[in-house]
């Protein structure tokens, strides 16, 4: 894609009147050099492992090899304590859900990464399921999620062991603030503000995972990432704007990023990884 910044691909939506969805799909089709058919069934193919992730991930008995996660997407599903409405339900259940699979090493679709797989299906597919939207629209909104993150992988990074999980689930919870956004119709402006808002708050968050393993606290966090993205874009589409724009919040990712110890950057070094749990976790996993 030759977009380097998120403000261009607004301002080219907002000029042509059309969605930035409209945009990546043209320049998929350019840089592929093949045809919008192939270009949107091999999204849809991506929806469909997402869908599937899902439906594993609410199966009943799995549990990682290690034996730390698992299950609990299930729990939260069949529990009768659960307080706010349906949709905030289903946005959690489904990112816990998909970021299990991933911990049993299952199929999932990795976006922005395969520790933050969880959030862009659950928040999309959650708002597809409430408001009844067509697989199409959802496709076309995964498009705006994969060019929002491509644009951060261009401007800074999308791997926890150079920005720490800010680059992961915080970038995992802003394109699918971004996505949403523009499947229950947003504007352009919107897209970038959704986006630039869950960014925002999800800035300095460390990468400390238990004895090494993509399981805690990464299956949970997907679930508060994906609860993160929903206030985002309720705000946005309320009308609250970012006070910093979104390529801005980008390259201050990239700074905390820079500025944070090399030990809270999937070294497990530090965090939630060196407590006096973590550490008797990764001894009784040593030979794991
Ligand atoms: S804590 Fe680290 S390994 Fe886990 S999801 Fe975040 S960036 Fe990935």
């Amino acid at each position: 894609m030759h977009y380097k910044k998120i403000e261009n691909l607004i301002d080219k939506a907002v000029q042509d009147n059309i969605k930035i969805s409209q945009i990546i799909i043209e320049e998929e089709i350019e840089e592929r050099e093949t045809s919008r058919a192939a270009v949107i069934e091999k999204m849809n193919q991506n929806l469909n492992v997402m869908k599937q992730s899902i439906e594993e991930g609410l199966k009943e008995g799995h549990t990682s090899a290690s034996g730390l996660t698992g299950g609990e997407a299930l729990t939260m599903q069949n529990s009768n304590n659960f307080l706010g409405d349906n949709l905030y339900k289903n946005v959690v259940v489904k990112a816990l859900a998909v970021s299990e699979v991933n911990a049993c090493m299952g199929k999932i679709v990795a976006g922005p990464t395969a520790g933050a797989s969880g959030i862009v299906p659950a928040v999309l597919l959650s708002l597809a399921e409430k408001y009844d939207i067509p697989d199409e629209r959802v496709i076309s909104a995964l498009f705006t999620a994969g060019g929002l993150g491509e644009i951060v992988s261009k401007k800074a990074t999308l791997a926890g062991a150079e920005g720490g999980c800010q680059a992961e689930c915080g970038v995992g919870s802003a394109m699918a603030a971004g996505a949403a956004v523009e499947l229950m119709e947003g504007t352009p402006k919107q897209v970038g503000d959704a986006f630039a808002l869950a960014l925002k708050n999800l800035l300095g968050l460390v990468c400390d995972p238990v004895a090494g393993l993509v399981e805690v606290p990464c299956v949970k966090r997907n679930g508060f990432a994906a609860s993160h993205a929903l206030t985002a874009v309720n705000m946005a589409l309320s009308g609250i704007s970012s006070v910093i724009p979104p390529d801005e919040v980008i390259e201050a990712m990239m700074e905390v990023g820079d500025l944070m110890s090399v030990s809270l950057k999937e070294t497990s070094e530090a965090g939630l990884a060196t407590t006096e749990t973590g550490r008797k976790i990764a001894e009784e996993l040593k030979d794991f």
